[in-house]
């Protein structure tokens, strides 16, 4: 007998007709003699719709308020899916996050979890019963209603499998699974059988928006096994987990890209202490995040500084560059460029070969595509380009690196 955490998104129970499906699936692996665990998120658009409700009704809501009007959209999914295991003779019971007691610290809307009571959960496995949980939300030691941030129901999943030392948390979805790249970019991408946490870090922070990245940091942490696949496809979905030795693997396990980049360049600054700090602190105060970032020697006593931001950022690092120039000395100007897109090569496989960076790189020499940045980390290279070249990039990239399926 297995213990599943099975978690369903949005559109998975986004109908009543869906939710009786996800009902049945949920039977069969009852009937087969396992323990399900079952998360839901909220119809899809529901979490979307009440976001409106609360902003026609005040500009700027209190976090708590916002919590409390949230976390209802998964409050409704999970009686429904309990009616519709009744219907099929299953017992079920439903139980929000505080009910549960997912206890989470006060951050409202982006609260971490910290505590899970499963012993209420096991007592209902033990008695033959299905147990639904409100995907999102916890409690904090206050007794306040708490959310864990857009796409918190795969954290959820991933931390009461970790709880209950389930035998994998099952992610379901309206994918059959993790993509070698996005196959509207690459019609060729192929679907991973498995894939590392690290990897998987990397290609969700890279916006490959399959799983929430917490979701991820959880489950490698805790060692839980999860597995992404269709809600509505039969298919073993891709495997995440940990590296193994004897794991057949690609050197390069997908290209990931972005296309919210923009890049600010300061040229002729003055090479001195504490410059680096001089410009990131200003734009760190503005909470603006930076991503790559690029300092090259210096000449006649002067250099470049460039680094890159998220494009909806571009307007307010520039407006904060502009103001620190006069303070920076010299004859500092600024160039910012927002039709910028980072594309890069993820594998595990990149720490035992050489050779890779050059492959990629003459991949997209040969194509005519200039690289302007280049930053790499131990299991990726990534690139920034000109966004007309992202598709070509990333189509060759995913043919030169043996990922294209036949
Ligand atoms: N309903 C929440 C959202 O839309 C949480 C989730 O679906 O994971 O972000
Ligand atoms: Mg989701």
């Amino acid at each position: 007998m297995a213990l599943y955490v099975y978690k369903f998104g949005g559109t998975s129970v986004g109908t009543v007709e869906r939710i009786k499906a996800v009902a049945e699936k949920v039977k069969k692996s009852q009937d087969a003699g396992d323990q399900i665990v079952v998360v839901v998120s909220a119809m899809s658009g529901e979490t979307n719709r009440l976001v409106g409700l609360a902003k026609e009704m005040q500009p700027q809501p209190t976090d708590r308020e916002l919590d409390v009007l949230l976390s209802t959209g998964e409050q409704v999914t999970i009686a429904l899916l309990s009616m519709a295991l009744h219907n099929l003779g299953c017992e079920a019971r439903s139980y929000t996050g505080a009910q549960v007691r997912i206890l989470t610290d006060s951050a409202h809307t982006k609260a971490r979890i910290r505590e899970i009571d499963e012993a209420n959960m096991r007592a209902d496995l033990d008695a033959g019963r299905v147990v639904v949980v409100a995907g999102f939300q916890g409690v904090d030691e206050h007794g306040n209603i708490t959310t864990l941030g857009r796409g918190g129901s795969d954290t959820t999943g991933v931390a009461l499998a970790a709880a209950l030392k389930a035998d994998e948390c099952h992610i379901y979805t309206d994918v059959d699974g993790v993509y070698t790249t996005d196959p509207r970019v690459v019609p060729k991408a192929r679907r991973l059988d498995r894939i590392t946490f690290e990897e998987m870090l990397e290609m969700a922070s890279l916006g490959s928006k399959v799983l929430q990245i917490r979701s991820v940091e959880f489950a490698g942490k805790y060692n839980v096994k999860l597995r992404v696949l269709s809600s509505f496809m039969e298919g073993n979905g891709t495997l995440i987990t940990y590296e193994e030795s004897e794991m057949e693997r690609a050197l390069i396990s997908g290209i990931a890209f972005n296309r919210d980049e923009a890049k600010l360049t300061l040229t002729g600054v003055p090479d001195l202490p504490g410059v680096a700090s001089k410009i990131l602190g200003p734009i760190a105060a503005e909470n603006i995040e930076v991503d790559m970032i690029v300092q090259n020697i210096s000449e006649n006593g002067t250099t470049d500084f460039t680094f890159t931001v998220n494009r909806n950022d571009f307007t307010r690092a520039k407006n904060v560059l502009e103001g620190l120039r006069s303070e920076l000395g010299g004859s500092t100007t600024l160039i910012g460029d927002n039709s910028i897109v980072k594309v890069s090569i993820v594998g595990v496989g990149m720490r035992s070969h050489a050779g890779i960076a050059s492959t990629m790189f003459k991949t997209l020499a040969d194509e005519g595509i200039n690289i302007q940045m280049i930053s790499t980390s131990e299991i990726k290279i990534s690139v920034v380009v000109d966004e007309k070249y992202l598709e070509l990039a990333v189509r060759s990239l995913h043919k030169a690196f043996g990922l294209d399926q036949d």
